[in-house]
């Protein structure tokens, strides 16, 4: 398996994480990424450099206005008397019709959803990073490798086209899927991450042409809460093209990987000619935010099961957490995709 990989993403070391309302240190760090590549390098697997886009791919899936936030909030932010070292909000427009305000304080709750998600001065060319590895793996893809394997950090399944939230701020798993699009007419995403890919379900809320599938910890008790219920199947031209999986919190390989086989048979359904699986590996029973108890053979299989629909397919990497299991998992799966 070709790995994209870049070291940009260290730029973008969040120190701000709210768990029942005490701050500490962001579980997204550096060391996730170059864990996972030391794994893949030492199992044997080819790092390639991204290519250079710039926010051309992005701006396929991102609002112009949210775009303009990422790029240019820390450095406003940062100016501000007595201000943070990361750009939080402390208001946010809920769910009453709002209007998009000039202030930092006020933009900053307008496009961040949660205290997950601050933003320093290296956040926006970390992730811009991250969405330039998921294009040229698509591209790769769409050269004719049969897969690559986009080490994106940060993440970005839990972006919308304009709110970051999550640890994520450029859905790299979405704008993969919209490349693929310029030549395939039917894309699926199959999202198993331990968390509802929710930024990646509302990109594709009203779209038939891309199918939305996640197998995720059931939401009704985890993250991201509102969002990845077995209820939402999409509006308008998309309703019937969004699938989510819950599963019970806690739940082991078995009946994970039982969802598994509901969402190829799905994806099957839907015949799609190109894939993308939004692959966190926050599933597995060692990670730190105890989802699911997904083991090492559990993800060896589940990658076996994805790589039997023969499509072409980009791996996009979503989240999993500092664990000694972190890069045995990767290369597990990508042992079981073959
Ligand atoms: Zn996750």
């Amino acid at each position: 398996m070709k790995i994209v990989y870049s070291d940009r993403h260290a730029a973008h070391d969040p120190q701000t994480f709210f768990v029942r309302g005490v701050k500490q240190r962001s579980t997204e760090q550096p060391e996730r990424a170059t864990r996972l590549l030391a794994a893949a390098t030492g199992a044997g697997h080819e790092v390639v450099a991204p290519r250079a886009y710039g926010t051309a791919p992005a701006a396929t899936i991102h609002s112009p206005d949210y775009l303009d936030f990422l790029q240019t909030i820390a450095r406003d932010w940062a100016r501000l008397p007595d201000a943070s070292a990361e750009v939080v909000p402390n208001v946010h427009p809920a769910r009453y019709p709002a209007t998009y305000p000039k202030a930092l304080a006020g933009r900053a709750g307008w496009h961040q959803v949660d205290l997950a998600c601050p933003i320093g001065p290296g956040t926006w060319d970390a992730a811009l990073a991250a969405s330039e590895l998921a294009t040229t793996a698509a591209d790769m893809v769409l050269e004719g490798s049969r897969a690559a394997y986009a080490l994106c950090r940060p993440p970005g399944h839990h972006a919308y086209a304009d709110m970051a939230g999550g640890f994520c701020f450029l859905n790299n798993t979405a704008i993969a899927a919209q490349r693929l699009r310029n030549q395939h007419q039917r894309v699926a995403i199959l999202d198993v991450d331990v968390h509802h890919g929710n930024g990646t379900q509302g990109i594709f809320w009203e779209r038939p042409d891309v199918l939305t599938v996640s197998i995720h910890a059931d939401p009704s008790n985890y993250y991201p809460y509102f969002w990845g219920h077995a209820h939402e199947t999409g509006s308008g031209k998309g309703e019937g093209f969004n699938l989510n999986l819950p599963q019970p919190l806690g739940s082991p390989d078995a009946p994970w990987l039982a969802a598994g086989d509901t969402a190829l048979a799905r994806i099957k359904e839907f015949a799609p000619t190109a894939l993308v699986v939004a692959l966190g590996l926050d599933a597995s029973e060692s990670d730190p935010l105890q989802g699911l108890k997904v083991t090492g053979p559990g993800f060896h299989a589940m990658g076996r099961k994805i790589a039997s629909l023969g499509l072409p397919t980009v791996l996009v990497q979503e989240g999993g957490y500092l664990s000694d299991d972190l890069g045995r998992n990767l290369v597990q799966f990508l042992a079981g995709f073959g």
